[in-house]
């Protein structure tokens, strides 16, 4: 579906919350890389496009209601057969069921996993007087603990964004660190600019969170996305 068939489906369901598969459609036809994510609203039919993506994969818990889906036991990783995915199913709708027992789940999203590299988050929100805001920070402790984030009122422009890298504290995790390779920031800086347009063009959406983003010395890909739509 085209976006903004996407959010007018949305619109007509009466919610603002999308799903992390429609988040990604939407991003993947501005431009960003995400990975391959599909509905599965069986066990047979989570099986069918594991084997179609090809082991291993990922499986996680699709359902409005459950927007933070590893707090629910909605995400299962690494998984390397059918066994395994239909063990993991049966467990993400036992536990995401126990965690949020009114939660309307259309089933399971199934995406290939993606190879390991080092982590970003990069997303949008509305600041209450300078408008929609683009942010990027590197992932996990780094932005949950240390609040190591970069700002800018969209729209930006090519220097922005290479600002916005080079401005975080932990730039160096980007240079490659431990063996991790380097991570190809050229590409990240091309994303910024992709995420700043469409926010330009879709004022309706209230919120927009990407992470993590795997990066790697080439390219890099959106494995978890967000997307929230401002009230009607
Ligand atoms: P949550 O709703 O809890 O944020 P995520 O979709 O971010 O759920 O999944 C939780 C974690 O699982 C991610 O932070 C990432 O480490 C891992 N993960 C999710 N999707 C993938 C994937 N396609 N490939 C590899 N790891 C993944
Ligand atoms: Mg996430």
């Amino acid at each position: 579906m085209k976006p903004k068939e996407i959010l007018a489906q949305a619109r007509q369901e009466n919610r603002t919350v999308l799903t992390e598969i429609e988040a990604k459609q939407i991003l993947i036809q501005s431009g960003i890389n995400c990975t391959d994510t599909q509905l599965a609203a069986t066990k047979e039919a989570a099986v069918e496009l594991s084997e179609k993506f090809g082991y291993p994969v990922v499986l996680k818990v699709s359902s409005i209601d459950i927007s933070h889906k590893s707090d629910a036991g909605g995400v299962k990783v690494n998984l390397k057969s059918k066994a395994e995915v239909e063990k993991a199913y049966d467990a993400i709708m036992r536990s995401c069921k126990a965690a949020v027992p009114t939660a309307n789940i259309e089933g399971v999203s199934v995406q290939p996993m993606g190879k390991s590299g080092t982590e970003v988050i990069i997303g949008m929100i509305k600041d209450p007087s300078f408008g929609p805001v683009i942010m990027f920070g590197l992932g996990g402790v780094f932005v949950e603990v240390l609040k190591d984030v970069a700002f800018r009122i969209i729209p930006i422009e090519e220097s922005d964004a290479e600002d916005m890298i080079n401005e975080i504290k932990g730039k160096k995790l980007l240079e490659g660190y431990r063996g991790q390779e380097p991570a190809d920031v050229a590409y990240l800086q091309r994303m910024l600019l992709k995420l700043s347009d469409f926010v330009n063009e879709t004022p309706e959406i209230e919120e927009i969170d990407m992470n993590p983003v795997f990066c790697y010395k080439d390219g890099a890909v959106v494995v978890d996305a967000r997307i929230i739509l401002s009230a009607a």
